[in-house]
């Protein structure tokens, strides 16, 4: 294995709020083109993780790479534009917006402009069919000129995984996709992350473990901000620490 193999990689990863470490000397290697994993019991740092991969925080100690670049510097929407994407939070959708205009503006901050939603028709008109083809990705081409807020709960986490899309990340950080859902709407949005990770690297926050163990080779546990161990479901979840610490006994 070489340094290529991994697509983000935090090295030493460490947060401190006012004294408090949060996250403590995290090592974590995500593979290029897999699905992994972040779980852990509530407060064990897994939002401080994402917080720092996305430069939302900025790391007390160590570091994150991206592709192998040093990006521990850069800002956020510049990591964005190097193809780091986070989910359900940079690409907020607009309640009031049909789900057509949510992914349209998301493709017009993806193209680096402003969002307009003054401009002329003849500079959105193109857009329009590249965020048709993204709501038909997700499942949604029926419910494009549904305002957000007319949708599903379901239907709402797809159109904020569409809104992800247009922003075309090569790595997706993906924050509790299935929280609040009932379990009906868990395993076709299931199916969408299988669907939409292909082809891309993604790491998600899941408290859920059978999504976990159904779409992710490998599988982070955080506990009191460290890294308790690393492996696939199988391996994780033999784990005798595990078992006590987050599953409960
Ligand atoms: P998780 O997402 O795994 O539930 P968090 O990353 O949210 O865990 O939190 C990890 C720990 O850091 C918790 O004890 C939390 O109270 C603390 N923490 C998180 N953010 C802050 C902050 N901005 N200031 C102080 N403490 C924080």
């Amino acid at each position: 294995q070489n340094a290529g193999d991994y697509a983000l990689e935090a090295c030493n990863l460490g947060k401190s709020f006012g004294g408090f470490d949060a996250v403590k000397g995290v090592n974590l290697k995500v593979r290029r083109g897999s699905v992994h994993a972040l779980i852990g019991p509530n407060g064990a740092g897994k939002t401080t993780c994402f917080n720092l991969l996305t430069k939302t925080l900025t790391p007390t100690t160590g570091k994150v790479l991206l592709d192998g670049k040093d990006i521990t510097h850069l800002r956020t929407s510049e990591v964005a534009r190097l193809g780091l994407v986070r989910s359900f939070q940079i690409s907020a959708t607009f309640p009031h917006l049909t789900c057509l205009e949510n992914v349209r503006v998301a493709l017009q901050s993806g193209h680096g402009k402003s969002f307009r939603f003054w401009s002329p028709i003849s500079s959105v008109e193109p857009l329009n069919g590249q965020a048709m083809d993204l709501l038909e990705q997700v499942g949604l081409a029926e419910s494009a000129a549904l305002t957000a807020t007319e949708l599903s709960y379901g239907k709402k986490r797809a159109l904020e995984i569409a809104t992800t899309l247009a922003l075309e990340p090569r790595v997706m950080l993906l924050d509790e996709p299935t929280a609040g859902m009932g379990h009906e709407d868990i395993a076709p949005i299931t199916e969408l992350i299988r669907k939409v990770s292909a082809g891309r690297t993604t790491l998600i926050v899941e408290h859920n473990l059978s999504v976990v163990s159904n779409l992710c080779e490998r599988i982070t546990v955080l506990q009191h901000g460290e890294v308790l161990v690393e492996g696939t479901y199988d391996e994780v979840s033999r784990n005798e620490e595990v078992i006590t610490a987050y599953m409960g006994g």
